[in-house]
């Protein structure tokens, strides 16, 4: 057996432990239910549990093992953001507009990881419909850093990264719009990946931005998150923005020497306002890539960086405000009926269905698309999107790699920028470009805040992560460089006290 307690085993290393008989999936599924139970209450991880069903799974999974019959990540047990549809499973996107919603089918990703070998514990709670980068706009309340128990974990896939920080899922699933993988595995301290635009099916995600949205894993080490990305990935004619293309086997990438990889560091993203213990546990992350034989430039301009939120905050509300127009109380979800006919039930189911951020998001989007100023706006937005996405294309002509923050501060306190949603846009900066270009991102841990630093707040020691970006479908690159920084570090061996 190893040292580390079941709960904080990473994938890969509770996969060996069920190879070798050492532990079932019923004992790891069991021991997680009983760490969600002691710890949940205070974290608020989960919105669903399915513990019998998990243990049903367990149980299966374990039959195939005993008949050798497994994959990698067979018995492993894990949580889904709810956002992504379970067969069975109430799946409420974190609104009270789908509180009692029960999909009648599985995601593409759902399907692959039952073929695998699934274990769901539960699903988790996250910013209605992925709107936010906090966990705040849950309508079910929010989720607690477990770094810090009143500081957020970031969002929108807050109880995602709070449960595999926290030790109650080995792995999880999130969605990535305009940085909630990344943002939030970043503030936890654990690893976050957004595949390139196209790579994983978005059959059965309830869509948000359907031109940024991408699923991925959270999770406690770079190879867990290839191994998941291999199972998720792939074509899927369900999808018409589905790539065509092989999965590489990102897991043969994984080796710890970076010779000849070449390494950008955009200027643009060391801007002034960034927290200071970000700054230099990330330009340290990045010496210690040259040391591992990396050539770095820290001369690259991606001169549009600096509108990119500006252009996702009218492509995504637009994409939204179409995509959320089916919550009409007709055909799903939450129905008001006492109004004055049908329009005024429409009416109103929305207005007690959606929380704030979510309305905001639709008037934006509608307003954004309105004839007479489509052009002004969701065209011109439009055009930006090209301009920053030939910018990264240049960029990738003579980088491997670019790396950058994944979040301009660690974690925020609770509350802090709830009355300010420009403040709370903000701490988007570093992960929406991505999304708009559609590219591969990646966040792994790379040191913490010090908390004994004059103006450091409130003496908490804070999770930081690094972002790694490569050019689209090019996720061997990517892999490559992060799991050689991660595999000369240990920050991602170090947990809450919790
Ligand atoms: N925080 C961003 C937003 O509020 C991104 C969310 C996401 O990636 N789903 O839209």
């Amino acid at each position: 057996m190893t040292s580390v307690p079941l709960h904080y085993l990473t994938l890969h290393e509770a996969a060996g432990l069920l190879a070798r008989r050492e532990v079932s999936s019923v004992d790891l599924t069991r021991a997680a239910f009983d760490r969600i139970r002691a710890l949940d209450d205070s974290v608020h991880a989960f919105l669903t549990l399915t513990e019998d069903e998990a243990l049903a799974q367990a149980r299966e999974a374990d039959g195939r093992i005993a008949r050798g019959e497994a994959g990698p990540l067979t018995g492993v047990p894990a949580a889904v953001k709810d956002v992504i549809s379970t067969r069975g499973v109430r799946t409420t996107c974190g609104s009270r507009i789908l509180e009692s919603f029960v999909p009648l089918y599985d995601a593409f990703v759902i399907e692959r990881l039952k073929e695998a070998g699934f274990v769901m514990l539960g699903k988790t709670n996250m910013d209605e419909f992925a709107m936010g980068s906090s966990g705040e706009n849950s309508a079910f309340g929010p989720t607690h850093n477990p770094w810090a128990l009143d500081r957020v974990p970031g969002g929108s896939s807050s109880g995602s990264a709070a449960a595999v920080a926290a030790g109650m899922a080995l792995y999880a699933l999130g969605s990535d719009t305009g940085g909630s993988i990344r943002q939030p595995a970043s503030l936890t301290g654990v690893v976050g990946f957004k595949p390139t635009y196209g790579r994983v099916s978005r059959f059965g995600l309830v869509a948000f931005g359907s031109s940024l949205d991408q699923i991925g894993p959270i999770t406690r080490s770079v190879r867990d998150a290839a191994l998941v990305f291999q199972a998720i990935a792939g074509h899927d004619r369900r999808d018409s923005t589905s790539a065509p293309l092989d999965v590489p086997a990102v897991t043969d990438a994984l080796t710890t020497d970076l010779s000849g990889l070449r390494v950008g560091v955009p200027r643009e993203y060391f801007v002034e306002g960034m927290d200071d213990d970000v700054r230099q546990a990330v330009r340290a992350a990045i010496d210690r890539m040259e040391d591992l034989g990396a050539s770095v430039d820290w001369d690259v301009s991606l001169p549009s960086t600096g509108h990119a939120v500006a252009v996702y905050y009218i492509i995504a509300p637009s994409e939204a405000s179409a995509n959320l127009a089916r919550y009409d109380g007709v055909k799903y979800g939450y129905s008001y009926r006492e109004g004055a006919g049908m329009w005024d039930n429409m009416e109103k189911t929305r207005e007690f269905g959606f929380g704030e951020e979510v309305k905001r998001r639709i008037m934006l989007g509608t307003y954004a698309l309105s004839s007479g100023y489509y052009d002004a706006y969701y065209l011109k937005a439009q055009k930006v999107r090209t301009l920053i996405r030939r910018e990264f294309d240049a960029a990738f002509e003579e980088h491997d790699v670019l790396v950058m923050p994944v979040s301009p501060t660690p974690a925020f306190k609770l509350g802090e920028k709830v009355d300010d949603p420009l403040q709370m846009y903000l701490s988007d900066v570093m992960t929406i470009p991505v999304n708009i270009a559609g590219l591969p991102g990646i966040s792994v841990p790379c040191g913490f805040s010090q908390p004994a630093r004059p103006g450091a707040a409130d003496g908490s020691r804070l999770p930081i992560g690094l972002q790694i970006l490569a050019k689209p479908f090019d996720e061997p690159a990517l892999f490559r460089a992060a799991y050689a920084y991660e595999q000369a570090t240990d920050w991602h061996k170090q947990h809450p006290e919790l």
